[in-house]
């Protein structure tokens, strides 16, 4: 009960602090953290839309895919599915993914797009950014980042961001939330993966250690505000941050 409490909590503060309303687009992974995201929404009483993204990864997708059919046979949704471009490593995926799910969102004309980013996720994108000194990316490392239609960006809101991987999982335990455990085989090779464990490791020992990188890590981004505006993809009119948007420069790319 308590763990149960304290979770939803965390969930409450980033919807009312940031007066989260109206439409959400919620992209299901079928991993924990997302079903645990969507689960509480729906719970808070949000109007959401769930949608998967089939990345057609063999020995992967289909578990993805079903576990979050389940969630949301078990809440009552329709699940709608995008099919995504067939990816063949981890940086390519999160290019797809992102484009995607913002293409999506926008389509639906939702207000919001939810993704189950968690305290665990983004510190581990932060010191992996760090390593290869990608201080650009240190945009976004708050629980909202702001939506801008002329650029077709729809707002994101990440309703986990004050809550590690550990808590999630036992909410989504408690709860019988269906998810998939296995790890994408694509990833497995990835840094981020060491990365994430070392970081539990020293969350262990030093308690509250994550949530004190996340507020330093945040505050970078605030010192850069009114750099890197973003520009209008000249192939599809989606963000970009150069001309062709990464999406649309993979797809040429794999066309040739
Ligand atoms: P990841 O990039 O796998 O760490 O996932 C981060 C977030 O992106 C997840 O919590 C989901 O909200 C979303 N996401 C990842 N993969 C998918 C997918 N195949 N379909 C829909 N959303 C996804
Ligand atoms: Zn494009």
């Amino acid at each position: 009960m308590e763990l149960e409490k304290y979770v939803e909590g965390r969930v409450r503060s980033v919807i009312d602090k940031h007066e989260i309303k109206g439409k959400i687009a919620v992209a299901l992974s079928g991993g924990k953290d997302s079903a645990v995201c969507f689960y509480i929404l729906d719970k808070f009483g949000l109007e959401v839309v769930p949608f998967h993204i089939n990345l057609g990864i063999e020995g992967y997708s289909k578990e993805c895919y079903e576990k979050s059919l389940a969630l949301c046979k078990k809440l009552g949704y329709e699940l709608e599915v995008v099919e995504g471009m067939k990816v063949n490593s981890c940086s390519m995926c999160g290019t797809v993914k992102r484009y995607i799910m913002n293409k999506f969102a926008y389509e639906r004309g939702c207000d919001y797009l939810a993704t189950g980013h968690n305290l665990s996720d983004l510190i581990t994108f932060a010191f992996n950014n760090l390593a290869s000194v990608n201080i650009l990316n240190f945009r976004g490392m708050k629980p909202l980042l702001e939506g801008k239609p002329e650029y077709k960006m729809v707002a994101k809101i990440r309703p986990l961001y004050y809550l590690k991987d550990e808590e999630c999982r036992a909410y989504a335990n408690i709860k019988r939330i269906p998810y998939a455990e296995g790890k994408c085989p694509l990833a497995r090779q990835a840094p981020t993966v060491k990365i994430k464990e070392w970081l539990h490791e020293l969350e262990r020992e030093k308690p509250g250690i994550l949530l004190n990188f996340l507020k330093s890590f945040s505050k970078i981004e605030d010192k850069m505000r009114k750099e890197g505006k973003p520009n209008i993809c000249k192939v599809c009119g989606y963000p970009a941050y150069h001309d062709v948007c990464k999406f649309c420069k993979l797809k040429s790319r794999k066309k040739n």
